[in-house]
């Protein structure tokens, strides 16, 4: 079987992981947490970075480091994954969701847009307060017309940039937009900790907020009198210690993702039925965090089915994320109800992602691309 990812940890991991153990620094305490802190600060191009025990804590501290009211609405793609929208309700918030562009999969800013000032200018909605934008499988959100959108509202900008590590709009570091950026360090991330997450932010009162809230807000005084409520997302040495090594890394697991891509697309261009991601956009090179793809319309089988045939040549394969408005633990809560979003509902159904991990090699793209192109024939 082709794992669907495998990382590559044969850099400088084992011996700054033998470091920890030499020196007994095994917890947050640890001197590669600073260190990663300021790497990924420096990377990105922000003032602040916190380390965190996954990238659905760093959602969840940057979203309850805003503050926000219980009942204050959030802006958010339906097609993302669960966490965005479990942080927005956990600070007791209300996701407003916003279907997808067809092409790069990501938040369709236009409808965005209308989303927005239909609730603002013609329903007087109050409540919403930020827009949470989530970069998708490789390409990045059109940041100029919702960084004009918040800015014309008075919205918030959080930035998921989980699968963004390395990834620019027009130049510009993804991560480094909005009031707040987090990323993920999960192993089929392009840098990865095992674990991990950071949320990033320019902001000192907000940073000071994350910090807080990552170690249960402690009080510096005072140490076991609490004001607040925090959580423990504390990121260990030893996984700081892993991000460095990978961080050395990052320009040369860029160029081998954007490498990989471009040979899966050479590859599977010209199968009819097959929708393919856009190597670039007028803002952007794909990252391919994933190679994903979707089956067109006419196609006779959904995702689900080819997954099943892929796996069974041996092919490791992941389906799309689940469009928010479609879970069934949302709907129990009466949340988006009668609502529709078609291209995430398409998405969902239609798209599948195949082996595209660090470690993935040009024979075993070959072998996949040869699985996916009997799959399409046998129709
Ligand atoms: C991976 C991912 C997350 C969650 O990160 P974890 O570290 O797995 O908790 C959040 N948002 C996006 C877009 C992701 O891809």
């Amino acid at each position: 079987m082709i794992p669907v990812n495998e990382p590559l940890l044969n850099g400088n991991e084992k011996k700054y992981l033998n470091e920890c153990i030499d020196t007994g620094w095994i917890s947050s305490e640890g001197p590669f947490v600073q260190r990663f802190e300021e790497l990924m600060a420096a990377a990105v191009g922000r003032r602040h970075a916190i380390a965190v025990c996954n990238g659905t804590a760093a959602l969840e501290a940057a979203v309850a480091a805003l503050d926000l009211a219980p009942g204050d609405q959030v802006v958010m793609p339906a097609f993302t994954i669960i966490s965005c929208a479990a942080a927005i309700v956990r600070c007791g918030c209300v996701p407003v969701l916003v279907d997808s562009d067809p092409v790069t999969w990501n938040m369709d800013v236009g409808k965005l847009k209308e989303k927005i000032t239909h609730e603002i200018e013609i329903k007087k909605n109050n409540k919403l307060k930020a827009i949470m934008v989530v970069h998708i499988y490789g390409l990045p959100v059109d940041m100029n017309p919702v960084i004009e959108l918040a800015e014309r509202y008075g919205l918030k900008i959080l930035e998921d940039a989980a699968e963004m590590h390395g990834q620019t709009y027009r130049g510009r570091p993804c991560g480094s937009f909005g009031d707040l950026s987090t990323f993920s360090f999960y192993p089929n991330k392009h840098i990865t900790t095992g674990e991990g997450g950071m949320v990033l932010t320019d902001n000192d009162h907000l940073a000071e907020r994350c910090r807080s809230l990552r170690n249960l807000c402690f009080q510096a005084k005072k140490r076991f009198v609490h004001e607040e409520l925090g959580y423990n997302f504390r990121m260990t040495n030893m996984q700081a210690a892993l991000g460095v090594a990978q961080l050395e890394r990052l320009d040369e697991f860029l160029t081998r993702k954007r490498r990989m891509g471009g040979r899966y697309t050479g590859l599977l261009t010209g199968i009819d039925g097959l929708e393919l991601m856009p190597p670039r956009t007028g803002y952007a090179e794909n990252i391919y965090w994933v190679y994903g793809m979707v089956l067109k319309d006419e196609v006779p089988f959904d995702a689900e089915e080819a997954m099943l045939r892929l796996g069974r040549m041996g092919i490791g394969t992941r389906p799309f994320f689940w469009p928010m408005h479609e879970q069934p633990l949302f709907r129990k809560r009466g949340l988006f109800e009668g609502e529709h979003y078609p291209e995430a509902e398409r998405l969902a159904r239609r798209g599948f992602y195949i082996p595209s991990g660090m470690a993935l090699t040009d024979e075993q793209m070959e072998e996949v691309a040869m699985a996916v192109k009997k799959l399409m024939m046998d129709e």
